[in-house]
């Protein structure tokens, strides 16, 4: 423990933001990241607690209070070292991970939590600029042949882990771009793409080979991917996107949040978006339908582009601003957050409502959505069941303009087609059934992230990656 008193002196700094009025015109990042001195200072905060409940509910089994002491004492590479001995990409947990670390932290009981996240996007920087993070190149061949099939974290990450043990890793992707959710769902000002880049760079350096516009089971067959690897690693994520199947659906203007903010990360990367298909928010009511990460994504990104009115709308009630007595410390705090897109877009009057549902999209007469109507609802708990059932309020039906509406509900499975050419089996909430260590129902078929899961967190993903590697390396060795 770097210093004794630090909790007692020091108030928690976060990552700093640039204004509202600047981020919102340009889609740079948001966060600035803290400096060496501040990033010491937030360390000193950590009480390195006898259980580190911090470490227990971080999904990589982060060694946080001794890197947070070898920043304090200004081991700056040391501290990178043991930082990367839990998370392959700290240079992505540290933009957008929820910290899950920093719900449990012991400090967060009295007073406000390590900035854990902060100091890791710190650390991760600081490794960049001074060279630390290189290639590392095998230094043994096994002669076996690894298929990752995906390239957004959990794809990266068990590729790196399986090149580094001395296979041969081929990454396919079925996009023009590496990097999954990372490249072309998250939008830049949350996380800069040429960091994105920078690490596939080094990952091809160290000799996996990346493969894009290649959709397996689709441009490449199952046959081949059986006849050429000596085993699979699926991680192609969750992305059947839930939909609201309401009277009027099919009017011109209603998308999916993850069409149009991947246009936007194109644009961004220099691409040329055809008109004819690009959706804009300029100049236009915007209605996100969707609470979550993705639906703030879509407001950030529709502020960016000058839309007239925005609103996000969310079915569930709206969370209390701190912890309810039913979701205790250490437990993941279910609490009101204002991310910087909804700070930005609450600045412009633009409004968030919960406990609201859409009953039907309404057109303009030629196919075009002009308006929406909403209803509030509640949930009453069934005596019987016990279950929550939704009822809508009466006499609380509104009309709003709308002229384009992203849906961002959230995904209900993985992609099926390459799934059932492959014969492994789904559990029971649709997505691939995996055992402890990646194994599908398939011998030498293994799978990680967002496809096993269900939709979820980067930091999640990166985890199961490394546990699906080493189960990979285990499975070639026998
Ligand atoms: C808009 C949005 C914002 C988010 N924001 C955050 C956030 O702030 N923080 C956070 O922690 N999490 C966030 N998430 C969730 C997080 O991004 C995901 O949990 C994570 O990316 C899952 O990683 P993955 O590797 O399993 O899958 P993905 O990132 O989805 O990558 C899967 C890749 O596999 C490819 N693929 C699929 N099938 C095939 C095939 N047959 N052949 C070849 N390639 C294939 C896909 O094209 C894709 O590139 C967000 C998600 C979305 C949609
Ligand atoms: S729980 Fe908080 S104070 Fe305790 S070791 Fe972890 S970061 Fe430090």
């Amino acid at each position: 423990m770097g210093k004794e008193t630090g909790f007692l002196e020091i108030d928690r700094k976060e990552l700093s933001k640039r204004p509202i009025e600047e981020r919102s015109k340009d889609y740079k990042e948001v966060a600035i990241p803290l400096t060496e001195e501040e990033a010491c200072d937030q360390a000193a905060r950590c009480m390195n607690c006898g259980i580190p409940f911090c470490h227990n509910s971080c999904p990589t089994s982060s060694l946080i209070p001794e890197w947070n002491d070898l920043v304090y004492n200004g081991l700056w590479k040391e501290a990178y070292e043991k930082l990367i001995e839990t998370n392959d990409f700290p240079e992505f947990t540290g933009r957008v991970c929820p910290a899950l670390c920093e719900g449990s932290c012991v400090l967060s009981l009295d007073r406000e939590a390590v900035s854990i996240r902060a100091i890791e996007l710190a650390i991760s920087e600081k490794a960049y600029k001074e060279g630390w993070v290189k290639p590392v190149i095998p230094t043994k061949s096994t002669g076996k042949k690894v298929a990752v099939v995906g390239s957004g974290p959990a794809g990266l990450a068990a590729a790196l882990h399986l090149n580094r043990t001395g296979h041969k890793v081929t990454v396919f992707e079925k996009a023009d771009r590496f990097g999954g959710i990372l490249k072309y769902s998250i939008p830049n000002f949350k996380l800069e793409k040429s960091v994105v880049k920078r690490r596939i760079d080094i990952m091809e350096e160290e000799g996996i080979a990346f493969q894009g516009n290649t959709h397996v089971g689709v441009d490449y067959s199952v046959e081949e991917l059986k006849n050429n690897f000596d085993a699979v690693c699926l991680a192609g994520g969750s992305r059947v996107a839930r939909d609201l199947p309401a009277e009027g659906r099919d009017l011109k203007g209603i998308h999916f949040a993850m069409d149009y903010l991947e246009q936007q990360n194109r644009r961004y990367l220099g691409d040329n978006v055809d008109p004819k298909i690009g959706i804009t928010a300029k100049g236009k009511h915007v209605v996100v339908i969707g609470g979550g990460d993705t639906g703030s994504d879509c407001v950030g990104t529709a502020v960016r582009q000058g839309a007239k009115t925005i609103r996000n709308l969310e079915l569930m009630p709206e969370p209390f601003p701190t912890r309810t007595a039913n979701n205790p410390w250490p437990e993941w705090p279910f609490i009101l957050r204002v991310s910087t897109s909804h700070q930005e877009a609450e600045q412009n009057g633009q409004i968030r409502q919960y406990s609201v549902m859409t009953k039907r999209f309404l057109g303009d007469g030629k196919g075009n959505l002009n308006r929406i109507e909403l209803v509030k609802v509640g949930f009453e708990k069934d005596p019987a069941t016990g279950r929550m059932n939704l009822e809508e309020v009466e006499g609380s039906n509104v009309v709003i303009d709308a002229d384009l509406v992203l849906l961002a509900m959230g995904f209900v499975n993985p992609e099926r087609e390459l799934l059932s050419k492959l014969g492994v089996e789904i559990n029971e909430r649709g997505n691939v059934k995996v055992d402890e260590t990646k194994a599908t129902s398939v011998a030498g078929v293994f799978c990680a992230g967002d496809m096993e899961r269900g939709q979820s967190l980067v930091v999640w993903a990166l985890a199961a990656g490394r546990i699906a590697a080493k189960s990979i390396n285990k499975y070639l060795s026998k």
